[in-house]
């Protein structure tokens, strides 16, 4: 589903992805971890393209491509439509409500009005805010806030969801409903790559986790692998800082 091969960033002079070669399979779920500044959301931003890099080759649903080279519009239109994503910030329309803020991308492309409201309310129940379809986000809670933005990424049906810390702005008592929906998705065999730094549901969830340091991947270990028996040094000091 996605493959990096040898994909080389930098920004500036730093270089912030070196040598990563990775793979998502279809129906995999991938939590990616590491310290703050290692390069998980810029390998995160190339997946669905918001961010080019210089050096490698990077596939995603067949799609291929190849640093430096221009890419077609249309084939980057479609691949976002493939691939969902969904922020630590929510990243909802303040001014539409919950239904419009659903509704958008597929009337934009033309889709029959009452076809898109009825696939956007089914994706609201499976996030379980349905009743609130016609508030304004700032009107929710931060969880019903982040479960909306889930429900947005879920409405093109994507084969991918990318999760960008999607916890990290919440209240506690709001994480455990998100993670809830995101297992809820995992157990449905919805692929998923997921940064975060919730090591429970690492252990409980992902299919593989990967570690990241310096722009490197420095380990990818199957869950279970990963946790109790990491290989590398640098695993074993980050994991001794966050468990
Ligand atoms: P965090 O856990 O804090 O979110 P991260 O692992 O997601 O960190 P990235 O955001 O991918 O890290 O950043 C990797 C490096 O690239 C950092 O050193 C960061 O300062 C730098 N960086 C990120 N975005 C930009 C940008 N738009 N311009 C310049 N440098 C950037
Ligand atoms: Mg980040």
């Amino acid at each position: 589903l996605v493959r990096f091969e040898r994909v080389n960033k930098w920004f500036g002079q730093q270089h912030v992805l070196r040598d990563v070669d990775f793979t998502v399979q279809p129906g995999e779920r991938v939590v990616l971890c590491g310290p703050s500044g290692s390069g998980k959301s810029t390998l995160l931003r190339c997946v669905n393209r918001l961010e080019p890099f210089q050096e490698g080759r990077l596939t995603v649903d067949g799609v291929v491509f190849d640093a430096g080279r221009r890419e077609d519009e249309r084939a980057l239109q479609a691949l976002r439509r493939r691939v969902g994503m969904v922020f630590q910030q929510f990243n909802l329309f303040p001014h539409l409500t919950v239904l419009e803020n659903l509704a958008l991308g597929s009337e934009m492309a033309g889709e029959p009005r009452a076809q898109v409201r009825e696939r956007a309310l089914a994706q609201l129940q499976r996030v379980r805010v349905a009743e609130q379809a016609h508030k304004y986000p700032l009107q929710l809670s931060g969880g019903q806030q982040q479960r909306v933005a889930i429900a947005r990424a879920l409405v093109q049906a994507p084969r991918l969801l990318l999760f960008d810390e999607p916890t990290s702005a919440l209240d506690p008592e709001m994480v455990q409903e998100v993670l809830d929906v995101m297992r809820a998705l995992a157990d449905q065999g919805q692929a998923m790559l997921c940064v975060t730094h919730e090591m429970g549901f690492a252990r409980a969830v992902a299919d593989r986790v990967v570690f990241m340091d310096e722009g490197q991947i420095v380990e990818t270990a199957p869950a279970r692998e990963f946790f109790e028996a990491p290989r590398r040094a640098r695993t074993r000091a980050f994991l001794q800082r966050v468990l």
